[in-house]
C-alpha cells in the first residue's frame, strides 16, 4: 500500500510539474506581445517601402525564436502570389545591455536566418524587445499589390506587412512616416494629419489599405448618421466629372443601405484611382474601405460608368462576404490557398446586386440593366468549362482562375468558368424563383438580410477576427429554401453543386428558370418590395 501511494505522490507530482511545463511555455508563447509597425519611405523612387516590426515580449518570456512570416496571398484576391519575393534586407537589432548607463543607446545585432520560402526567424537571445527591419519592392497599383513611386504611395498590407507567427491575434500600432508635403489617408483616419494607427490584430490592420500623396481629393457625405468619404487619386484628367461621382456614389450608398439596414462602422472610405497606366484596374473590398482602381482619366468613354459599376460592387461586398462571409474566409492561413466553396455567394451575387442597385439607385433603366445581365448569361452560357465545373468548383479553383498568373500552358479557358458571372446568374434564378414561389412577398434580399443577422449580428464571434461567424453554403441552401417557404434543395443540387458523381446533372441548362416567370414578374423584379 505504501509503495503504490508513494508512486501515486510521485505520479500526481510529475503531472503537475508536466501542467506547469506546458502553462509556462504556452505562457511564453502565446502571450500577447507588444507589436509596432512602422512604414517608412523616404526614396519613392527606388520602389522601396521601409518596415520596422518593434516587439516587446513579456517580461517572463524565455523565448527561443519567433518567426516573422510573408503571406502568400491576401484576402479578396485569391491566387497565390509569394508575396516574400519581394522582400529584402531582413534584419533584426536590440537594444544593447547597459549596467552602468554606459553603452547605452547602441544596438546589438540579433540572429535571424531564414527558414522556408515565406519565414524569417529571430532569436531574441534575451532581449526583452527588439526590432525587426526588412525592405520591400512595391511597384504596382492594385487591389492586392502596392506602389511606391514619386507621384504616390498606395499601401496593400498583406504584401507588406509580415505577421508574428502565433500572434497573428495580437493588438498592434501602425506608424507613417510619409515624405514631406503627402498626406496620408485610410478607411481609419479619423483626424487630419493622423500618422498613427491602432488596430485590434493584424488582420484588420491589413485590410485597411492607405493611400499617401500630395494630391489626392476628398469628397464627404452624410448617410444616416455615418460619414463617408470619396478619395480620389486621379493620374490624368477628369472633365469636370468629380463632383457628380461623388453624388452618384451617395445615391449607391442610400440604395445599398436601405437594403441592409444600417451598416457597422461610423465612416468608410472609397479611395479611387484613375491610373492612366492603360493596365491598372481593380477593385476590393474591405470592412471600412475599398480600393478602386481604373485603368484610364474620368474624363475617358465610359469611365465614370465604370467606376460607379465598381462601386456599386465593392460597397455591397461591406456586407456580402466582409461580414456575412463563407466560413473559411477569415481569420486565414496564409501559408496556403484559400478553399471555400462559397464564392459564387460571395462574389456572385454580389456582382448581380452591383447592377440591380444601380437600376434600384436610378442610375440604369431598365434596357440597361436587362442587356448586362443577357452578357452575363450569354458568357456562362458561351463558356466550354460551364459545363464541366460547378459553381462550387468554380469557388474551390479561385486560387487558379483569380488573377492568377501561370508558367505552363493550361486548359483552363475551356474547363473552367468564373464564379462571378455563374454566381451572378445563379442569383437572377434564385431571385425569381423566391419572388414565385412567394407571390412576389419575399426575394433574394430577404435571404441575404436574414443570413447577415444569423451569422453575423446574432452570433457570438467564433474566432479574434471578427464578429459573428462564418457559414457554409448547406446554411445558405437552408435560409433560401425558409425564405421561398419551399425546399430548394434541388436547385442547388442542379445548378449550384453538380456533384461529379451524378451525371444527369452534369448539362442541366439553367435558363429555363427565368422563362418560366410571368413577364409581370420579370419585369419589375428588380424592385425590392413588388
Ligand atoms: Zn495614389
Ligand atoms: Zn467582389
Amino acid at each position: 500500500m505504501a509503495t503504490k501511494s508513494k508512486r501515486l505522490r510521485a505520479r500526481a507530482a510529475l503531472l503537475c510539474l508536466l501542467l506547469l511545463v506546458i502553462s509556462v511555455a504556452a505562457l511564453g508563447q502565446d502571450q500577447p506581445l507588444r507589436i509596432k509597425y512602422r512604414l517608412a519611405m523616404s526614396h519613392p523612387n527606388s520602389h522601396l517601402f521601409w518596415v520596422n516590426i518593434e516587439v516587446g515580449l513579456p517580461p517572463d518570456a524565455k523565448l527561443e525564436s519567433l518567426d516573422f512570416q510573408m503571406p502568400k496571398w491576401s484576402p479578396g484576391r485569391y491566387a497565390v502570389f509569394d508575396f516574400a519575393k519581394n522582400v529584402q534586407e531582413f534584419n533584426a537589432t536590440a537594444p544593447a545591455f547597459c549596467p552602468e548607463a554606459t553603452g547605452c543607446g547602441v544596438v546589438v545585432t540579433v540572429p535571424v536566418s531564414r527558414i522556408d520560402d515565406q519565414t524569417w526567424r529571430v532569436a531574441p537571445s534575451g532581449n526583452h524587445s527588439f526590432v525587426v527591419s526588412y525592405k520591400v519592392f512595391a511597384n504596382d497599383l492594385s487591389g492586392t499589390f502596392s506602389q511606391l513611386d514619386s507621384r504616390h504611395a498606395n499601401v496593400n498590407g498583406g504584401c507588406i506587412f509580415m505577421y508574428v507567427v502565433r500572434h497573428k491575434q495580437d493588438p498592434v500600432s501602425l506608424s507613417i512616416n510619409q515624405p514631406k508635403g503627402w498626406r496620408v489617408v485610410n478607411g481609419r483616419t479619423e483626424s487630419e494629419n493622423q500618422s498613427e494607427w491602432q488596430f485590434p490584430n493584424w488582420d484588420i490592420m491589413t485590410d485597411t489599405p492607405t493611400e499617401i500623396a500630395p494630391d489626392w481629393t476628398e469628397d464627404d457625405f452624410k448617410v444616416g448618421d455615418k460619414q463617408y468619404h470619396v478619395v480620389v487619386h486621379s493620374l490624368g484628367n477628369e472633365g469636370g466629372k468629380r463632383p457628380a461621382l461623388a453624388r452618384d456614389i451617395e445615391k449607391i450608398v442610400r440604395t445599398e443601405t436601405a437594403m441592409w439596414g444600417a451598416p457597422e462602422f461610423d465612416s468608410y472610405t472609397f479611395l479611387i484611382h484613375f491610373a492612366a497606366d492603360g493596365h491598372s484596374n481593380d477593385g476590393m473590398e474591405h470592412l471600412t474601405s475599398t480600393q478602386v482602381i481604373e485603368s484610364g482619366s474620368l474624363a475617358d468613354r465610359g469611365m465614370y460608368e465604370d467606376t460607379l459599376d465598381a462601386v456599386a460592387h465593392e460597397f455591397f461586398h461591406v456586407w456580402n462576404i466582409k461580414r456575412l462571409r463563407p466560413i473559411e474566409l477569415g481569420p486565414w492561413d496564409f501559408t496556403r490557398p484559400a478553399n471555400t466553396r462559397g464564392l459564387w455567394i460571395g462574389e456572385g451575387i454580389t456582382n448581380y446586386y452591383g447592377h440591380l442597385i444601380q437600376r434600384r439607385a436610378g442610375l440604369w433603366d431598365d434596357a440597361k440593366f436587362l442587356s448586362t445581365l443577357s452578357q452575363q448569361i450569354t458568357e456562362v452560357e458561351n463558356a466550354p468549362g460551364s459545363r464541366l465545373m460547378s459553381a462550387e468548383e468554380s469557388s474551390l479553383s479561385a486560387p487558379f482562375i483569380d488573377d492568377a498568373v501561370h508558367a505552363q500552358q493550361t486548359n483552363l479557358a475551356n474547363t473552367s468558368v468564373s464564379y462571378y458571372p455563374k454566381g451572378e446568374v445563379l442569383g437572377v434564378v434564385l431571385d425569381l424563383s423566391i419572388r414565385r414561389k412567394t407571390g412576389g412577398r419575399a426575394s433574394l434580399d430577404d435571404v441575404m438580410r436574414r443570413m447577415y443577422e444569423e451569422f453575423y449580428l446574432k452570433s457570438p464571434n467564433a474566432t479574434y477576427y471578427l464578429r459573428g461567424r462564418g457559414y457554409k453554403n448547406e446554411d445558405f441552401e437552408r435560409m433560401a429554401t425558409e425564405v421561398a417557404g419551399a425546399d430548394m434543395s434541388d436547385f442547388f443540387k442542379r445548378y449550384a453543386i453538380r456533384l461529379l458523381n451524378e451525371p444527369e446533372y452534369l448539362y442541366s441548362p439553367m435558363i429555363g428558370y427565368p422563362l418560366q416567370m410571368p413577364l409581370q414578374l420579370f419585369r419589375s423584379f428588380h424592385s425590392p418590395i413588388l
